[in-house]
């Protein structure tokens, strides 16, 4: 194990070493509730595997990533998110990546979620 891989709060959650409210987990992912939910849906989906952003995937991690997003609608609609859901992937400091090991963000509810972003002049 790396040190990152010791330090990192998801690998701690993947490894049991934190608790976390889980909803889904199989030899490569595994799915919890948001601890600080932005909706009343709110899971996070993570690989197993130490991955810190979406730019240090690789081709090799295709099939866990594509395997991600196609378990998504499945666990948006388990969690109550029957007519839509945004899936969020925020990659490093210009998109406020606070969490250091890739994941999806699916969140929803019964009501809009509103824009993806606020508009504003760039
Ligand atoms: P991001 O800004 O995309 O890195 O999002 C990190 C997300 O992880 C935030 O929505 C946090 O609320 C969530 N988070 C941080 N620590 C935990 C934890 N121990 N269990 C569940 N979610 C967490
Ligand atoms: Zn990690």
């Amino acid at each position: 194990m790396t040190a990152t891989e010791s330090d990192c709060i998801f690998c701690k959650i993947v490894r049991g070493e934190i608790p976390s409210n889980q909803v889904y987990e199989d030899d490569q992912i595994l799915a919890f509730h948001d601890i600080q939910p932005v909706a009343p849906v709110h899971v996070l989906i993570v690989p197993k595997k130490h991955i810190a952003t979406l730019y240090d995937a690789t081709m090799d991690d295709a099939p866990v990533l594509g395997k991600m997003l196609a378990m998504a609608p499945g666990l948006a609609r388990k969690h109550g998110a029957q007519n839509g859901f945004r899936t969020i992937i925020n990659t490093g400091r210009v998109a406020l990546q606070e969490v250091q090991h890739l994941h999806v963000h699916v969140i929803g509810g019964p009501d809009s979620l509103g824009r993806m972003l606020p508009r504003k002049e760039i």
